[in-house]
């Protein structure tokens, strides 16, 4: 009877927050849980994504129903580490929080899912269905690994997902798209004392971005749970010099997307407005840098009901359930699947602090999630 204690799922997540998965080195947290599941007799299997980043897909049981169970194995930079009170990459309690860089986002959540197959196999538990373990590669750029997994398969027969990223107080069963546009405008250089010799290329960006802002924000339409679509442009690059006449000019823009107006809609209005443009003299290119659709569940499901309630057990807490304008791995793994299916995010942390110095999750909110997810799935496979 394999049961962990308290000092193995520390030292295991430990172990994981001591190793930098910023940046394309998830392979070392891949090859870490790898090992682990190898010494409990679980084989993984290495998903190669690019030539350096890597998935790890575990599995036990067979047959229906089939659970997937996911979470990211890449942690954003700490930022400037003499900003935090201790080492970002030692695991370190204080006051009942254990803080570190991934600690909330999201590797406490990964180790409960890693810890939770490992119990389940060891102890015989599971009775019926197969619960599929996938951990990805660079969900905070772009979901490259998710959108690996989806390719290759994994989710074909995946009839429940969760996510475990940070939510311990609400369960989020629908979330927007994310969509990212460059745009470049390109004009031709002259002296500022005679602009008729060349083509500013910052005026028709300005106003096609103006355009745009007023196209997309402005839209009416809205979804019943995660409200309007909106865009922001966050970068705008041009000119060099205070008397030169900029022959070129670059935006990126970012766009959360709703199901009534999606990544395709948005897209093509971008490219549509930017012909118009062109026809009177602009030169505006439009390219997609990232596009995740946006995951739109009922949340009407037994999985959603039991995380409430297993919640409302281990927590102690009143276990909302929402919408969320943040996007995670579910846009490239429910590419095809339709609103009745059971999805959450539901997992140890805060949405709120993800990304921060000094970043923690409560100890005792860690050990709760390994009883709910066990639970969860326990329940699921009855
Ligand atoms: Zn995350």
């Amino acid at each position: 009877m394999k049961q962990f204690t308290e000092e193995e799922k520390i030292k295991i997540l430990s172990d994981l927050i001591a190793i930098k998965s910023v940046n394309e080195n998830e392979i070392e947290v891949a090859n870490y849980l790898k090992d682990l599941f190898a010494q409990y007799g679980i084989e993984s299997t290495i998903v190669p994504v690019t030539d350096t980043r890597v998935n790890l897909v575990a599995e036990i049981g067979s047959g229906k129903p089939v659970i997937g169970i996911s979470g990211h194995m890449d942690v954003v930079s700490a930022g400037d580490e003499t900003e935090w009170t201790s080492d970002p990459f030692t695991l370190t309690e204080r006051d009942g929080k254990l803080y570190g860089r991934g600690t909330n986002d999201m590797k406490a959540g990964l180790v409960n899912l890693a810890l939770v197959m490992i119990e389940l196999k060891e102890n015989n538990t599971l009775a019926n269905g197969t619960v599929r373990f996938m951990a990805t590669t660079g969900e905070e750029v772009g979901g490259a690994g998710s959108k690996k997994l989806y390719d290759e398969g994994y989710m074909e027969d995946v009839e429940y997902l969760w996510v475990a990223e940070p939510s311990h107080d609400t369960i989020i069963y629908s979330h927007k798209g994310s969509l990212n546009l460059r745009i470049t405008s390109i004009g031709e250089a002259a002296h500022s004392s005679m602009p008729d010799q060349g083509y500013n290329a910052i005026n028709p960006l300005m106003k096609y971005l103006l355009e745009m802002d007023e196209k997309l924000n402005g839209d009416e339409r809205k979804n019943e749970v995660l409200d309007k679509l909106v865009m922001s442009t966050t970068i705008f690059n041009a000119g060099n010099q205070v008397n030169s006449i900029p022959e070129k000019a670059v935006a990126e823009i970012n766009v959360r997307t709703i199901p009534e107006f999606d990544n395709e809609e948005v897209i093509a209005l971008f490219n549509t407005i930017a012909d118009t443009y062109n026809q009177n003299g602009a030169n505006i290119k439009v390219e997609v840098t990232m596009s995740l659709p946006s995951v739109f569940t009922s949340g009407q499901s037994n999985m959603v009901e039991l995380a409430k309630e297993l919640g409302k057990k281990h927590l102690g807490l009143d276990i909302a359930v929402k919408g969320s304008p943040g996007v995670t791995d579910a846009s490239n793994l429910l590419r095809d699947k339709d609103e009745t299916f059971p999805f959450m995010m539901f997992g140890p942390g805060e949405t709120k602090m993800a990304h921060k110095t000094d970043e923690y999750v409560y100890k005792d909110y860690y050990f709760a999630f390994f009883d709910i997810y066990k639970e969860l799935i326990i329940s699921l496979t009855k």
